[in-house]
């Protein structure tokens, strides 16, 4: 890209900048939360097809249940219902042969507490303040639709005619453990030369993601028990087993270079929602949360903790049930043409250069398994900081938000190739 046409999208982007926030505070302003089975993003999604028909892209809206292929497919989560929780799809054709970008964004949110731990007493308020954009959303990923949304509005208003096709999808179902969107939008054959999940933290190039979710366990000492003595003793030897198992997986966190930080290793299985002795002392339940890593096979994780777990079973009974698909880690090559693309872009847009890593699980994973073609996690949502995505009072930095604006805009002009008209 020479010089002017830099300074041109620069320029597009900074005055569309009060059009990009609002388009945000518009999409957090309805709600859109997952709460399996079921999840609220109809309204957001059909806000989203106006706005990018409003946009002239060739759009479609469907249903997973509708898209052949999606009912028998190995990433698909059948946990999760996908009545009334459509995908929207905006294709600008190309003008010429360059190579295809596809710019996915998740429309369903994290469920969001409290309302009193929120700016305004309301999670979904999209007030601005200090430079921030509040709300269940905003960064987690409405920040991805409004930031993918404008890329096609500012290399129109820039003059730039690409020569690859730019596809831009929101899909619903992505948090929760669904990914069913994706995977949908996977069968129903959409597919580029390189992709953006503009679901990203911290404004990290995640060229790998992790994989995972969850095992429950049922206990049971022998009844009658008059209270819980034995019971908390049985637990106790799991416990001390799954401290132990934290070890061994921290030892292979360290040995991946994008997950080494405390924050994974920390993370790495967890002890979670532990309940014992509620109706019947003899009988209890936790659950397990565990990250696989790129290159680890699901059932092999699966064997290898059940047989950790077996000589913490002396006195009692146990019954393990897993969730019944595991989502996949996924990671590409630093060296991959499209990572270098992204790299690039971003310093163009941010002045610096991105931390290249991994991110915990996201749908990059089902992409990069299943789609075929490069998928890379990047975008502005926060993480281990305030504001941070899952967590009461999200909030997203404007100042980021653009930066991500700018990067995605220029990454696509430079994947794509272009003229200007
Ligand atoms: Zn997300």
């Amino acid at each position: 890209m020479n010089a002017a046409d830099v300074e041109t999208i620069r320029r597009a982007v900074r005055q569309h900048k009060d059009e990009a926030i609002s388009l945000l505070q518009e999409m957090v302003r309805i709600p859109s939360v997952n709460h399996p089975p079921t999840g609220d993003e109809k309204e957001v999604q059909e806000f989203y097809l106006r706005h990018l028909e409003s946009l002239g892209l060739e759009c479609e809206m469907f249903e997973a249940d509708d898209v052949p292929g999606f009912k028998d497919h190995p990433g698909r989560s059948k946990e999760h219902d996908m009545a009334n929780r459509p995908n929207v799809v905006g294709v600008r054709k190309g003008s010429g042969s360059g190579k295809s970008i596809l710019l996915i964004a998740h429309a369903d949110v994290e469920v969001t507490g409290d309302n009193a731990l929120w700016v305004d007493n309301d999670p979904f308020s999209g007030a601005v303040r200090d430079g921030r954009v509040y709300g269940r959303g905003s960064g987690d990923d409405k920040s991805g639709m409004a930031i993918n949304a404008m890329t096609p509005k500012i290399l129109e208003a820039a003059g730039v005619r690409l020569y690859g096709d730019l596809t831009i999808a929101s899909v619903s179902d992505e948090e929760q453990g669904g990914a069913n969107g994706t995977v949908a939008l996977l069968a129903s054959g959409y597919e580029a030369d390189g992709c953006i999940y503009v679901d990203g933290c911290n404004q990290d190039l995640c060229i790998s993601n992790l994989g995972g979710g969850y095992c429950n366990i049922d206990i049971t000492v022998a009844p009658p028990q008059r209270d819980t003595t034995e019971l908390l003793k049985y637990f106790d030897g799991f416990r001390r087993r799954i401290t132990e198992f934290r070890e061994i997986r921290k030892k292979d966190f360290k040995a991946h270079p994008h997950y080494v930080g405390e924050d994974f290793t920390n993370a790495s299985i967890r002890l979670m929602n532990v309940s014992l002795g509620v109706d019947d002392a003899s009988h209890g339940a936790f659950t397990i949360w565990f990250y696989l890593l790129p290159g680890e096979e699901p059932e092999q994780f699966k064997k290898r903790f059940t047989e950790f777990l077996e000589s913490a079973a002396g006195a009692g009974n146990y019954k393990m049930q897993w969730m019944e698909r595991l989502l996949p880690a996924s990671e590409i090559k630093q060296t991959h043409p499209f990572a270098g693309c992204l790299k690039d872009s971003f310093a163009l847009g941010a002045g610096r250069t991105p931390s290249v890593t991994g991110s915990y699980m996201s749908d990059m994973g089902f992409i990069n398994q299943y789609g075929k073609f490069p998928c890379i996690i990047f975008g502005p949502s926060r993480m281990g900081k305030d504001g941070m995505v899952h967590q009461p009072d999200e909030f997203v930095d404007i100042a980021e938000f653009m930066e991500c604006l700018e990067t995605v805009v220029f990454c696509t002009m430079k994947w794509c190739g272009y003229e200007q008209t």
